[in-house]
């Protein structure tokens, strides 16, 4: 039994805060805290009555001060980061200065460049190990889930494993012309960015959306999926002994792509603050402010998602090919926690991730990367949890 700090009250802590309450036996406690206290607040009331006690408070997770003072005041025995990538640095130095331990879904990501990497926080990895405490960074589905397959992959069927590709196939539609289905701002920096992969020790470098492919994915059909540069690839490539080549594929629809080359084209994708009627506006931000809020699509979003990792490499001698995929669906999510399956696909391996570093089921001290962890009780909690995973031994391989 345990206690969590959730920080956020987005469409994917709404997942987590959801899960952390079914879960009373690891989640005696949480604590909701966010920008906006009125939407921890609205988690209190519609979750409150149950087992796991919920308290919640205001917090700018930009400033430590005010974090440090907030978990010293909750005591939570670790903080669960489900606000932006922007934010994961000071939540890590809040952490550090009150020995709390620490996970999060997304990797650092400095708000004036579009650019993620892990180096800022691997660079807080001597002083987790000093101060006693475990950092797990990418406990959402991708980075997250993926990390676990490939974990399990290299546990249970591979001796190496060589080829990674990781598909993410969004089937859903949610009837708008154009909308994200998760934090707007974090979406359209991520497709709009230069595409690579992992190959022979070295990065590949593309245009955005330069690679295109079509796969056939299981329960939703024939889909366009693209190359896009994803943050896991990092870590798997030191992770994955023997590894030649990873790549990330996110399906996108037609019109998405229109909407956003169009964005793009009149600038209001850009990120570079201009003036607007005497003040400096960001024209991404402007956008997410007039975008459906991706809260809001989950009543809208009929279809399934199917994220895996298709691997090749050997076993005993011989070539070995491996599927490992979760199918969900977008309804059935809205009608058990209230959203649509991206963010139930993130906040329920959150949650999971949270309580496996709450009960010492995976320790450091350090911060570590999901896929360095025992991959077996994150795949049996999958199953309990609401994402039960499938495999094949045949699968249809991406040329
Ligand atoms: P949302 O925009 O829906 O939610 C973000 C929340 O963080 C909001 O409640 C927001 O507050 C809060 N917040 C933002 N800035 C601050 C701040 N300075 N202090 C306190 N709270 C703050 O995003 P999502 O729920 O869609 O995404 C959450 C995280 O999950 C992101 O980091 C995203 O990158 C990650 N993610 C990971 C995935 C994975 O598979 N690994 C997939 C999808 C998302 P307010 O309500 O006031 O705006």
């Amino acid at each position: 039994m345990g206690k969590a700090l959730i920080i956020g009250a987005g469409g994917v802590a709404g997942v987590a805060i959801h899960k952390c309450c079914q879960n009373s036996d690891a989640f005696d406690a949480i604590c909701i805290a966010s920008r906006t206290k009125s939407k921890c607040d609205a988690f209190k009331e519609k979750l409150g009555g149950g087992k796991t006690k919920i308290t919640t408070a205001q917090v700018d997770a930009d400033n430590v001060d005010e974090l440090v003072a907030l978990i010293e005041r909750e005591k939570p025995d670790v903080v669960l980061n489900l606000a932006l990538p922007y934010q994961d640095l000071t939540i890590m130095d809040a952490c550090l200065a009150t020995k709390t331990n620490y996970v999060d879904t997304a990797n650092y990501e400095p708000p004036d460049t579009a650019h993620f990497e892990y180096k800022w926080q691997w660079a807080y990895r001597d002083r987790f190990k000093e101060a006693g405490i475990t950092a797990l960074l990418g406990s959402g589905f991708d980075p997250g889930v993926t990390g676990v397959f490939s974990a399990y992959a290299l546990k249970h069927q591979f001796d190496e494993i060589n080829y990674i590709d990781i598909l993410d196939c969004n089937g859903g539609d949610h009837g708008y012309p154009f909308a994200t289905n998760f934090n707007p701002e974090i979406n359209i920096r991520e497709v709009s960015a230069k595409g690579s992969y992992w190959e022979d020790g070295k990065w590949v470098y593309t245009q955005p959306m330069e690679i295109k492919r079509v796969y056939d994915f299981d329960q939703v059909g024939e889909k366009d999926m693209y190359l896009l540069h994803h943050e896991e690839i990092e870590s798997l490539a030191l992770n994955i002994p023997g590894i030649k080549r990873i790549r990330f594929f996110m399906t996108f629809g037609q019109s998405y792509l229109t909407h956003l080359k169009c964005l793009e084209n009149v600038g209001m994708t850009s990120i570079e603050p201009i003036d607007f009627e005497g003040k400096k506006i960001i024209p991404l931000q402007f956008l997410k402010a007039v975008l459906p809020d991706p809260a809001s699509l989950g009543p809208r979003t009929k279809g399934k998602t199917n994220i895996g990792c298709i691997f090749r490499g050997k076993k005993d001698g011989k070539d070995k090919t491996y599927y490992l995929y979760n199918v969900c669906d977008h309804q059935e999510c809205y009608k058990e926690v209230g959203s649509q399956a991206i963010s139930y696909t993130t906040g329920v391996p959150a949650m999971i991730g949270a309580m496996l570093v709450m009960n010492g089921t995976w320790k450091g001290p350090g911060v570590f990367n999901i896929e360095e962890f025992d991959p077996d009780p994150f795949m049996d909690a999958l199953n309990k949890w609401g994402l039960p995973w499938q495999e094949s031994f045949t699968p249809k391989l991406v040329e």
